[in-house]
């Protein structure tokens, strides 16, 4: 169960957040035009800018030409580097399984932070609000159940969407869809598979009129992908840059709850998958860091750190509940999302 994260036209954004007066307002971010006389390109367009034809990539001085009335801001890569860095710390504290793409794009795998699509989608949408409350910028997601699929997905309805696509919809989902939106696919495939099937304005479910045989001929290894991303597979994984540094597994209730028993219990079972997802990294832990959100978003940790211990269930659950009994106690508000984190200790060989 993958999820993509796209941040709406991200520079734009930004800068629109940073001068409320631009909103509204056709906006580029890239070189300085100099009067259309510039090279350079166009980094993001705002969508009152994207409306006279201005796109991403697009060279500067035609985006001039399109619109000489917008305004053209400068790359503020140390402000757009602050901002995503604090969107992908979001993420993180969802699943440490994060791989960032790039300043405005990253991929989280939920296997072992979600048990179904619903749970899915519920974090999909707690992530997209826990940004905008933080960094006042709009997001959209797509879940899926690969990275291609996902990412499609996050794409489907922009600004500010959020697409779930269930792996029996998967199908159906992908068919429709243009055979540019696959990743990989670029304007010369495009042209090159539209010639071998003789049409154009191509679909993916067009390309399914064509053997492995036929596009491992015409394409070699790219083929074989393309025939399997036809069908909707992707097996590339979600890969994260360094090892676990930490684990944990959160929850979030269908209904906000005080219930002292639903609340410990579903503890105890969230305690007891860190321990059996703790042992299989074969490493010591030396932090437990108990998670709480309350009605209204606002969240809270407490955290307890002891000499490196094997992670088991007496030792997670043990101490997690007290730090867990300690917030409960300090708020006494109703529980929205619960969680349980362990850190470990860094393994010698790296
Ligand atoms: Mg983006």
């Amino acid at each position: 169960m993958i999820l993509h994260l796209d941040m709406d036209y991200f520079f734009a954004q930004v800068e629109e957040r940073e001068n409320p007066r631009f909103k509204g307002e056709p906006l580029v971010v890239g070189s300085d035009p100099k009067g259309g006389e510039a090279r350079g390109v166009v980094s993001t367009a705002n969508y009152e800018a994207r409306k006279f034809g201005i796109s991403s990539g697009m060279a500067i001085s035609k985006a001039y030409k399109l619109c000489p009335k917008a305004i053209y801001l400068p790359v503020n890569k140390n402000l757009y580097s602050r901002v995503s860095e604090s969107i992908f710390r979001i993420m993180e504290t969802v699943s440490d399984k994060c791989e960032r793409v790039s300043f405005d794009e990253a991929y989280l795998d939920l296997s072992r932070v979600a048990k179904n699509y619903s749970q899915a989608e519920k974090i999909g949408r707690d992530l997209k609000e826990m940004i905008l409350r933080k960094e006042k910028l709009t997001s959209s997601v797509g879940i899926g159940k690969n990275k291609m699929i996902a990412k499609i997905a996050s794409e489907e309805d922009k600004p500010d969407g959020l697409t779930v696509v269930r792996p029996g919809e998967t199908i159906g989902f992908i068919s429709k869809k243009s055979v540019r939106d696959i990743p990989g696919i670029g304007p010369k495939t495009e042209k090159e598979l539209e010639h071998i099937l003789g049409k154009s304005d191509l679909k993916v479910k067009d390309l399914k009129r064509l053997s492995m045989d036929q596009l491992v001929n015409d394409f070699g290894k790219r083929g074989a992908d393309i025939y399997k991303k036809a069908r909707g597979k992707d097996d590339s994984r979600v890969k994260t840059k360094t090892e676990t540094k930490s684990l944990g597994r959160e929850t979030t209730f269908d209904k906000n709850t005080t219930d002292p028993e639903v609340i410990i219990s579903t503890f105890k079972s969230l305690s007891k998958e860190v321990v059996d997802l703790a042992r299989e990294e074969e490493r010591n832990i030396k932090t437990i860091v108990t998670v709480c959100r309350f009605e209204g978003f606002d969240s809270y940790t407490k955290q307890i750190s002891f000499k490196p211990k094997k992670p088991t269930r007496d030792l997670v659950y043990g101490e997690g509940v007290k730090l867990l009994l300690d917030l409960l106690t300090q708020k006494a508000r109703p529980v929205r999302l619960l969680g349980v984190r362990v850190i470990f200790v860094k393994s010698k060989n790296r």
